[in-house]
């Protein structure tokens, strides 16, 4: 048997060259393996020498990319990170090349034509291997194509480029203890200080533990608002940039490619199909969603005493979840200590699923705070799968929450199984001095839901790396974490798990009541917000979209039923137009069935 750890690098000791060496490596050896696939006679052709042996070569690109490449998003050095983000493109860029390979496509219409009796699974790649190749413009003219390539090419760049303005941005505001008041003590003992003429000010950052909390209680809406406005161009105009020049490749892409608009191209692969339905899906949503919009907005605006800028609607928010519900944010995540949680959230998985967590303090992790674990059948002996929780925010890495997959799941040739190792990235409320890690009841929530991914990855059984785990349609993926999400709301699981850090006390019974009571306050406005952005995106790869990003994220902010905020343009700072794009619709998509 093959231990878990087998294979994967010493992420402690990683070097900029390992990054570069590994992601050379992984390139060289599935060239070589595809100049035997294209070198095999084509009488000679099964599925294993063919579509197989390409699984198997491009595995392991996919893994120089998981492991590697990975340290673009993690790594605290700059120079570790360059190298990841340099590996990430070049990779990217050789699959691109890759898939344009006319002596490979040749080699698998050679393998379909010979006709052979394929099990599921197998015609299953096989459709979609065709299928791809189609898409990618195997049926147009040879200038064409080419075209189609210079833009997958040209969008992998892009992509790069975007993500990286996006984690590299740092911005906040300076602010007095005074301007602080309504904000706990250890969230004031989190900020970083600056000594400013001989006042003590603090610093507010974009970070998600400062920026929503500050957003929520901090009673100034003139610095709410000047936070809020630096939040919404992160990216900066360079993103703009980077953008509308994707935008317009993918349009020119579509075209090439027969297809009405890039939302067309997008969601054919997925389980809408088409744009239509994408659209009257959003428009219902929406005819659904406006009552409760408008008294959600109404309650707000009473305690707010005058109209509600989209600036305060956290802060409003906030107070109602205080006076009506007597709720208090900081108060609830006193229970949700980390490690709690993570006992709460194993327990559920483990008597949901049958499987035990076991945590690997050895294991060598990319920084400090990173925690291992392997995963067992509840009475097994052998780890069939690990992840990494990497939870807290550090500079200039990813800000955001996600799932990646550093090594998939898949049956070897020697009929054994591929130990899936994925991680969680997020960027939950740090351990200070004197209180340990507390989690806002969203960020548990947001931890339940990034699991759910994991779990979609560890406990793939799928036969091909090609449809393990996540890699599964884009709107389809979000199911099993949004029920995950579920758990966070349950009475018994929360007994089982909440205990105050202090007292030791589980989350009072009342306290969840008013919780629960709480749960649909405000659900009008945020579900609206999504859908915004759903909207947004949509609008973005539709047919006739103009090319000015801004514009339509001006003209299309009434759907929030707040105010545009001038001279903004959240949209740079959107990472999900790179990998979600024309598909964001699919957190909505995804509640039908989670
Ligand atoms: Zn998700």
């Amino acid at each position: 048997m093959t231990a878990v750890d087998a294979g994967l690098p010493d992420f402690s000791a990683m070097t900029p060259e390992d990054v570069t060496r590994a992601c050379e490596d992984a390139i060289a050896a599935c060239d070589a393996g595809v100049d035997a696939i294209v070198a095999t006679p084509d009488a000679e052709r099964t599925f294993a020498n063919t579509l197989g042996a390409l699984e198997a070569a491009t595995d392991g690109v996919s893994q120089a990319s998981g492991q590697y490449a990975f340290m673009a998003y993690v790594a605290s050095e700059d120079a570790l990170r360059e190298a990841g983000r340099d590996a990430e493109e070049r990779i990217e860029k050789y699959l691109v090349d890759l898939s344009f390979r006319e002596d490979l496509y040749a080699a698998i219409k050679a393998f379909a034509e010979r006709g052979e009796s394929l099990g599921p699974d197998e015609q299953r790649l096989l459709d979609f291997e065709l299928r791809d190749y189609r898409r990618n413009g195997f049926e147009l003219p040879e200038a064409e194509r080419a075209r189609v390539r210079k833009l997958s090419d040209e969008l992998v760049s892009l992509g790069v480029e975007f993500q990286k303005n996006i984690s590299e941005w740092d911005d906040g505001i300076l602010v007095s203890r005074d301007e602080l008041a309504g904000l706990p003590e250890p969230f004031v003992d989190s900020l970083r200080t600056e000594e400013v003429e001989g006042e003590t000010l603090y610093r507010v950052s974009l970070d998600y533990p400062e920026f929503f909390p500050f957003m929520g209680k901090a009673r100034s809406s003139d610095l709410r608002r000047t936070l809020f406005a630096k939040e919404q161009v992160k990216g900066g105009d360079a993103n703009v940039a980077v953008l509308e020049r994707a935008l317009a490749a993918r349009r020119e892409a579509a075209g090439l490619l027969g297809y009405d608009s890039w939302a067309s191209y997008a969601h054919e692969v997925c389980m809408s199909k088409e744009r239509e339905r994408v659209a009257s899906f959003l428009a219902d949503l929406r005819e659904r969603l406006a009552a409760k919009v408008e008294a959600d907005v109404a309650l707000m605006a009473e305690v707010n005493g005058g109209p509600v800028n989209i600036w305060d609607w956290r802060y409003c928010h906030d107070q109602l979840l205080q006076t009506r519900f007597a709720v208090d944010d900081f108060e609830v995540a006193q229970y949700f200590p980390l490690d709690a949680c993570l006992e709460g959230l194993f327990a559920v998985s483990q008597n949901l699923l049958g499987v035990r967590f076991e945590p690997r303090p050895n294991a060598p992790v990319w920084h400090e705070d990173v925690q291992a674990f392997d995963v067992y059948e509840a009475d097994g002996d052998e780890a069939f799968a690990r992840f990494y929780m990497d939870l807290f925010p550090r500079p200039n890495t990813y800000g955001h929450a996600a799932a990646f997959t550093l090594r998939g799941g898949r049956v070897l040739p020697d009929g054994s199984y591929q130990k899936p190792v994925s991680a969680i990235v997020a960027n939950f409320t740090k351990p200070s001095a004197d209180t340990p890690s507390l989690l806002r009841h969203s960020e548990v929530e947001t931890l339940f839901h990034e699991f759910g991914h994991i779990l979609h990855q560890t406990l793939t059984r799928a036969t091909y790396a090609r449809f393990s785990g996540t890699r599964t349609e884009r709107d389809f993926v979000e199911a099993p974490s949004q029920m995950l999400e579920h758990w966070v709301w349950d009475r018994e699981v929360l007994a089982s798990f909440t205990r105050h850090y202090e007292t030791g006390e589980p989350l009072p019974d009342s306290l969840l009541d008013s919780m629960l009571a709480a749960k649909t306050l405000s659900s009008g406005v945020m579900t609206v917000r999504q859908l915004y952005f759903a909207h947004l995106d949509q609008a973005y790869h539709a047919p006739g979209f103009d090319g000015d990003s801004t514009a339509a994220t001006r003209e299309l902010h009434e759907i929030t039923s707040f105010p545009y905020t001038p001279d903004t343009h959240f949209q740079s700072g959107w990472g999900h137009l790179f990998g979600y794009d024309a598909r964001y619709y699919g957190y909505l998509w995804s509640h039908v069935f989670g």
